[in-house]
Order: structure tokens, then C-alpha cells, then sequence
């Protein structure tokens, strides 16, 4: 059955998934969702036997029914690949009672790779079958990691080009050399002299400069975007879960039909509601249990039913769930306003204007399956040092917030059922954090001798990713004012 998708902002016609993909965001400013969640139509029995790729075709040829197998299967083929560092993709740990699920096998060691390794491909795939000839042009603005994440994605893609800026002196070392030593023709990287605030709005200028989307057209040229709330982004992420609980069958861990509760590291609400499609694509979840670090505005959500973003923003060691909007959660307000865009629109505007909205006491009721829960920056610490010394395992901050939402889940309320943790980086993407929460003796030391320490006492080998950092000739030296921010776009694209 043909899945349509419906903006949740107005009852505009519904599109089909390559003209969600290419669209990104409805004209209403609304998200894209699905008409109905399809079910899973093959056994957990005979998925235990496929690798990701054929898991992955199997959840996704249910959401782009609009994709040829042909068209999709050359889609996966092409991101999961040997890019990844390992043939399972994503593979599952057993740690300390639960079992880890590592989404950093990937070009940047983070889990952004999982969505951004295949949307390039969803997003070429569906500008052909539209007949759109034109090229088309990625345009982000980042404070670090999905910037890298999107380069690593869109390099050397046919028919793609990507210009990414960052504030200049706004994003770590090691971030800014993942970014500037990036290779692809197709790709530019600029350092603007302002902030990531200062990025986005040239970005978003840019993006809607009619004049210069026409003298694109003349040359071949069209902007689309990358960014989290594209539903090229989120239906990737639902394979996973069926992926993991796929394997853990396989590995006798589980019974056939078994329930697992699956904990998430969440910031924008992405990977926790791509967890909760799986859940509802049938796949035996019980708890889905959404871990926020101190910027802990879900936690309060699901505890009051009032989401407010009127608070002190917290950084944090695990910068990529410090975030006060996230806007994947527009999806499940939808939802559970009973698919109603109205109701949604009215939430969404509140919290646009007075940054603040109260969900009814019906809609409450239908968080029941969710639990949310935050870990400060403490916790999170000795959750690194504790799995270090009880299993020898090292986890980076952002698995280590779910680690130990976990335990107070746990203590909480005595449920004890098989747990999947989402593990979302590599501990080599937030080295000092990990190593200094390990042993305070290594405060000080730089960046890659704390690599080569941390591949001692983990005994594990070092990823590609940081050791070709390490010699990774600079490609990408250009710096402009924000003001300057179209000029070097037309410059790139020969305008
Ligand atoms: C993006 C990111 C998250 C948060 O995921 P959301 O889908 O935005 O909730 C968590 N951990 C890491 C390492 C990330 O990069």
C-alpha cells in the first residue's frame, strides 16, 4: 500500500516520499510525515538471517513507495559500503547488562553517518524520478558535527555539491580539521568571521533569495537541505532498531516476539522516533526511554506535559544534545493531537512566539510508552569511568547520559526486560571528556597523544577516521565575512 506524506501544518495535498525527500520542509513550514506507519511484512525469523543492507531495504521499501527495488537497493548499496569500518554497520556490545548498539562505525565516527551516508543517494534518486535536471546544492550552516557528517555524505556524489559554513573560531580543533581537510570536488568548506547564529541566518538569506534561485535555474542549479527533519533522514534510522533486535534473536539474547525497551541519547527527537516507528511497524518494543542530558526539556515534557524552552541553555560534554528546540518532537505532537494540523499549528506557533506549550491531558496519555529521564554532567562522567572499570568498555559522553538514565530506570521502577542502549558516537570523537572522566591525571595532555592512550587501555585500534587526521593535508582555507556569504556561493557555483 502506497504510503503518502501530509504536512503537520495544514491539510495541503499529501506528496509522495521522493517529493517529501526533495521538499525537505512543507511550504506551510510543516514536517512531513507518513499517512499511516506500514507494518513489517517478513518474520523476525528470517530478517535474523540478513545483513543490514537487506535489513534495511525491507523497512524502507515500505516508507518510499515511490522507489523503484532497483532504485533503493542501489541507494543502500552505495551508503553502506566500505565506508563503514565494519561489514555488521551497526553492531551490538553486550556491556554491563545491556546491550550497546554502535552507531559509529561510520566516516565520522557518529551516528549522524547512518542518515547521511544514504540521503545524498534518496535525494539524487528522487530529483530523476521527478525530472528535476538540475544539480542540486546542499547549503549548511554548522557548529561542528553534521557539517562533517554531510561533507563525508555528499562528497563525490554525481549530480550533488555542498557548501558547509562554520563560525570560525566556534568549532573545536579537531572539528575544523575534519571539516577543512575534506576531499570532493563538489564540496567547499568556508570559516565565517561570526557565530554559528550568524551562519545560520546567512544560510537561511541565502535559501530564500529569489532572485538568486532563478539565476540558478538559468545555470542548472537548485538548494535543497540536509538537515535532520527530512524524512530521507529519518526512515534510515528505523532500520536499525528492526536490524538490532534482528540480531539479538540470532544471537539467542531474545525469544522470537520478545519485548526490549530501547534507550536513546536524544537531542532533536530523531533517533527516538525512529524508534518509535519501528515500534509501531510492529517490531516488540516495550519502553521507549528518552535520555536528555542538562538541557533536560524532554525529561520535563514527559513528566508535566508543558514543553518550554525558556530556560538557561547548558553547555555540556555532550554538545550534541544541547539543544532547547527539537524538532522531530512536532511529528509525535501530531500525532498524538490525533493527526490533527490544527492542533499542532496552534502548539507550534505558541512555542514559536511564547517559546512554551502545554499539551492536553488526553494527548498525555498517550506518552505512556515513553519515559523521560536526564543525566547531569557528573552522572555522565562516572557512568564513563564505571563501564570502564567494570567491563573494560569505553563509551563517549553521549552514550554515557543513556547509560545512566539507564540505571535510574532501572532503580526506579524494577524493570528489568532487555535493554538496547543507542551508543551515538565513538569515544574518539570526545577523547579529552572520556579520558579525563576515566583518570583526572590526563587533564592537559593534547588531543592525539589522549588518541593513542585511549587505544592502550581500551586495547582497540584506532579509527581511520582520526588516524588520517592526523596527516591530513588542509584543502579548505577560505574565510569570509557574513556578509560576504552569497558572493562566495555564486563564486562557487560559476554565477
Ligand atoms: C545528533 C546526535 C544525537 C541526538 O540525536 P537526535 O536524533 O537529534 O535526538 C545524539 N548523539 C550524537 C553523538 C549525535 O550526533
Amino acid at each position: 500500500m502506497e504510503v503518502l506524506y501530509n504536512s503537520t501544518r495544514s491539510q495541503e495535498q499529501a506528496v509522495k516520499a521522493s517529493e517529501a525527500i526533495l521538499k525537505g520542509l512543507s511550504e506551510d513550514g510543516g514536517l512531513f510525515v507518513p499517512d499511516h506507519i506500514p507494518a513489517l511484512d517478513i518474520s523476525f525469523g528470517a530478517l535474523a538471517d540478513m545483513s543490514y543492507q537487506e535489513t534495511a531495504y525491507e523497512v524502507m521499501k515500505l516508507f518510499l513507495t515511490d522507489f523503484s527495488e532497483d532504485e533503493l537497493k542501489d541507494c543502500i548499496d552505495r551508503a553502506y559500503d566500505a565506508k563503514f569500518d565494519t561489514e555488521g554497520i551497526a553492531p551490538l556490545r553486550e556491556a554491563d547488562g545491556a546491550f550497546y548498539l554502535e552507531l559509529f562505525h561510520g566516516p565520522t565516527i557518529a551516528f549522524k553517518d547512518m542518515a547521511l551516508s544514504i540521503l545524498p543517494h534518496l535525494l539524487i534518486t528522487s530529483a530523476r524520478k521527478n525530472h528535476i535536471k538540475n544539480e542540486i546544492v546542499i547549503l549548511t550552516a554548522t557548529s561542528g558535527d553534521t557539517g562533517k557528517a554531510a561533507l563525508a555524505g555528499f562528497a563525490g556524489v554525481e549530480g550533488t555539491r555542498i557548501i558547509v559554513f562554520y563560525p570560525k573560531n566556534g568549532v573545536s580543533p579537531i572539528q575544523e580539521k575534519q571539516m577543512v581537510t575534506q576531499k570532493g570536488e563538489n564540496t567547499l568548506v568556508v570559516g565565517i568571521h561570526g557565530n554559528f547564529d550568524d551562519a545560520q541566518t546567512g544560510v537561511k538569506r541565502i535559501f530564500s533569495d529569489k532572485a538568486l534561485a532563478e539565476e540558478m535555474e538559468k545555470k542548472g542549479y537548485q538548494f535543497s537541505s540536509a538537515n535532520s527533519i527530512n524524512i530521507g533522514r529519518l526512515v534510515p534510522q528505523i532500520c536499525y532498531y528492526v536490524y538490532a533486535y534482528a540480531r539479538l534473536l540470532k544471537a539467542g539474547k531474545i525469544a522470537e516476539g520478545e519485548r526490549i525497551n530501547a534507550v536513546v541519547p536524544t537531542g532533536n527527537f530523531g533517533n527516538i522516533l525512529a524508534a518509535f516507528y519501528a515500534k509501531n511497524m510492529g517490531l516488540p518494543i516495550g519502553r521507549l526511554i528518552c535520555a536528555s542530558n542538562e538541557n533536560k526539556v524532554l525529561y520535563d515534557f514527559f513528566r508535566t506535559g508543558v514543553y518550554d524552552r525558556n530556560r538557561e541553555f547548558v553547555l555540556t560534554s555532550s554538545p550534541s544534545m544541547d539543544i532547547l528546540i527539537s524538532s522531530n518532537l512536532e511529528r509525535l505532537i501530531y500525532r498524538i493531537a490525533g493527526n490533527d494540523s490544527n492542533e499542532n499549528k496552534e502548539l507550534m506557533d505558541a512555542l514559536n512566539g511564547r517559546g512554551r506549550y502545554e499539551i492536553t491531558e488526553a494527548m498525555k496519555k498517550q506518552l505512556s510508552e515513553f519515559y523521560g529521564g536526564y543525566a547531569d554532567e557528573k552522572e555522565t562522567s562516572e557512568a564513563i569511568s564505571k563501564m570502564y572499570g567494570d567491563c573494560g568498555y569505553v563509551i563517549d559522553p553521549h552514550t554515557a547520559v543513556a547509560s545512566a538514565v539507564y540505571r535510574k530506570y532501572e532503580q526506579q521502577t524494577g524493570d528489568h526486560t532487555k535493554t538496547v542502549i543507542v551508543s551515538t558516537a565513538s569515544p574518539f570523537k570526545f577523547t579529552r571528556s572520556v579520558m579525563e572522566a576515566i583518570d583526572p591525571k590526563y587533564e592537559g595532555m593534547d588531543d592525539f597523544a589522549l588518541a593513542d592512550e585511549l587505544c592502550r587501555i581500551a586495547c582497540i585500534k584506532e579509527p581511520k577516521a582520526i588516524e588520517e587526521l592526523r596527516t591530513a593535508p588542509v584543502i579548505h582555507d577560505r574565510q569570509c565575512q557574513v556578509g560576504e556569504m552569497k558572493n562566495v556561493v555564486r563564486e562557487f557555483l560559476g554565477l
